[in-house]
């Protein structure tokens, strides 16, 4: 997805690692912040990992950045420091048959600090929320595209498919 008529063709979105600070001036460059908020807000699934996390956040903290802010969370960026930059490891969650070990590849990572009322902490590190989801927001510290298990996967096609089936009910009424 590279521009806002791209997205338009699109039931979900996932923003994926890198660099948030660039991607966050590539949205504001090409007019996509804005389509991103609107797509989000007439409840299209949206999936943030580790610097698409914190694109989705409230607030973002070390440096203060700006964000598309569409989950109540705050979030500290690189905040596992430079020896523990990139790291494997396992923790609990309330994914199926993953309550006791969840897979988490994180890149120099964000913490999430805080969460709002609402928002369901669904992964955890060290007393840390890894995955957390309000609505049609799911958002994630660490990339689940670098694990051959595809759980994260799967429950974030769930919220696509669930989607699917309300939105073609109510069009059938
Ligand atoms: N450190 C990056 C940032 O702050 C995130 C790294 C990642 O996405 N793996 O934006």
């Amino acid at each position: 997805v590279r521009t806002s008529a791209d997205l338009s063709s699109c039931d979900a979105l996932v923003l994926p690692g890198g660099e948030s600070t660039t991607q966050l001036q590539f949205l504001k460059e090409g007019g996509l912040f804005e389509s991103i908020r609107e797509f989000a807000a007439a409840e299209h699934p949206v999936f943030g990992t580790c610097a698409g996390a914190i694109l989705l956040a409230s607030e973002v903290e070390n440096p203060n950045q700006d964000s598309l802010r569409l989950m109540d969370m705050t979030v500290l960026r690189n905040a596992y420091g430079r020896q523990l930059a990139s790291d494997v490891v396992q923790g609990a969650s309330k994914l199926p048959a993953h309550e006791k070990s969840l897979e988490m590849v994180f890149i120099r990572a964000p913490i999430i600090e805080r969460v709002g009322s609402g928002v369901e902490v669904l992964a955890e590190y060290e007393g840390k929320p890894t995955l957390v989801r309000k609505g049609n927001i799911l958002a994630s510290t660490f990339h689940p595209e670098l694990t051959s298990d595809y759980a994260v996967h799967q429950y974030f096609l769930n919220l696509v498919n669930v989607r699917d089936t309300e939105a073609s009910s109510v069009s059938a009424r």
